[in-house]
């Protein structure tokens, strides 16, 4: 493998490319992968020798991911031509955590954290990489390993700020875990493939055993939650948080934040992800990902936008697509002890006309063809995405005739 860090600094962190993964970091047979945080947001940077062993350019998902190679080595097949936005999968299915407790504590159901806790408590992996908050700073996102049930539990809900997760990979086999389970985002799923692909570092390619990829229209700049908290909400100083949840007090969920002395402070989710985050602090990266639903994951899942539901009488429920043999057996085991209730969701096309395949598959497919037009920098999906007009809806579509 050739390469080297000064490589990856040119070709993917100083052309914008870098999507905080933290693979990099995670990979560095040298540990000498840190972050520079500049205005919140983590950048690479080499801290130490640089061995030039090429890890980290391989499986860095900034500048390109081959997303047709990479289904036929981790799934063995190619998506459906038919529904080709949702990736491969076997089932897609809807439901929640049985645990009524883990259900209201998560942000669309609790279903992620129920799948984690069944694959802890069977012995079916050892530890999981979650993201939740700094004990110190409790309005900063950070990664952790999990090994406990209070440990999951404590990473449950949606973090909408940069969270460099695969940055603990090395650390965890350092540890001694050598059947990891990680939650992530579709780029850091993205950098895993990539590190199974290359086959490289061996102990590192074989000890990811479970991949859980959330859905992810777009990660935000901290400034953005910056603003909401100081100049919107009126807290005179982040320093002041003590707790901060962006999916908080039932299915949708609402900024909450709580500071010293016990005030409590709360911001619609409507108004602050579509008047705020959403058209004003998406990272520029996001702008430019296709990939919606974790394509590459062994189990996706996300919330699950009923328009039927109503908020205050709904507990919320998650997506759950089952995309590969590893992730049909958690799932099913989950279902046969009792930590999960799912169903069936019906026509796959009612999932695809949600809002975030209009975000990625329409116009974030066509933004990319605009930067190619000025020759501006653009990660390669290897993918041409459909952008043909298509009956999608901000929400889930009802079935017709019902
Ligand atoms: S591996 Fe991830 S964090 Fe590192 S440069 Fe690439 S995209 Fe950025
Ligand atoms: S030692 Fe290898 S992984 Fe670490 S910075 Fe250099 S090339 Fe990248
Ligand atoms: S939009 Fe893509 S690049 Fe941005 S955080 Fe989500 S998965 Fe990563």
């Amino acid at each position: 493998m050739e390469g080297s860090f000064t490589e990856l600094m040119d070709r993917v962190i100083r052309r914008g490319l870098c999507t905080a993964c933290g693979t990099c970091a995670g990979i560095c047979p040298a540990g000498s992968i840190g972050f520079d945080y500049v205005d919140g947001e983590p950048l690479p940077q080499l801290e130490g020798e640089c061995l030039a062993c090429g890890f980290c350019l391989a499986a860095c998902p900034g500048e390109e991911v081959d997303l047709p190679a990479l289904e036929e080595v981790v799934f063995g097949c190619r998506r459906p031509q038919a529904v080709p936005d949702l990736g491969v999968y076997r089932r897609i299915l809807a439901g929640w955590a049985k645990d009524e407790s883990v259900r209201m504590r998560g942000a669309g159901g609790g279903l992620v954290t129920a799948l984690l806790l069944y694959a802890l408590d069977e012995g079916l992996v050892d530890a999981a990489l979650v993201a939740g908050f700094r004990a110190d700073q409790p309005w900063r996102t950070q990664a952790w390993l999990a090994t406990t049930r209070e440990q999951v539990a404590a990473a449950a809900q949606s973090k909408y700020a940069c969270v460099t997760v695969n940055a603990l990979l090395t650390q965890a086999l350092r540890q001694g875990y050598r059947r990891l389970a990680v939650v992530g985002l579709p780029c850091h799923v993205h950098g895993l493939r990539k590190i199974q692909q290359a086959g490289q570092p061996r102990d590192l390619a074989q000890s990811v055993i479970l991949i859980v990829g959330l859905f992810c229209a777009s990660q935000f700049y901290f400034e953005g939650t910056r603003h909401l908290l100081v100049e919107h909400l009126g807290v005179p100083s982040l320093e002041r948080v003590k707790r901060l949840s962006y999916r908080d007090g039932g299915w949708p969920g609402h900024l909450v934040v709580e500071l010293e002395g016990g005030q409590r402070l709360v911001l619609d989710r409507h108004q602050y992800m579509y008047h705020h985050l959403m058209p004003a602090f998406k990272r520029d990266r996001c702008e430019m990902c296709v990939d919606w639903s974790a394509e590459l994951a062994d189990i996706a899942a996300g919330d699950f936008w009923d328009p039927r539901a109503k908020a205050g009488e709904f507990l919320g429920a998650s997506t759950c697509l089952v995309r590969s043999a590893r992730g049909e057996e958690v799932v099913e085991g989950a279902l046969q002890k009792g930590y999960v209730e799912l169903g069936p969701v019906g026509d796959p096309l009612r999932l695809a006309a949600g809002i975030g395949y209009e975000l990625k598959k329409h116009a974030a497919a066509f933004r990319l063809r605009q930067r190619r037009r000025f020759g501006w920098p653009v990660p390669d999906y290897h993918l041409e995405v459909d952008y043909e007009p298509f009956a999608r809806e901000f929400h889930l579509a009802p079935e017709k005739g019902k």
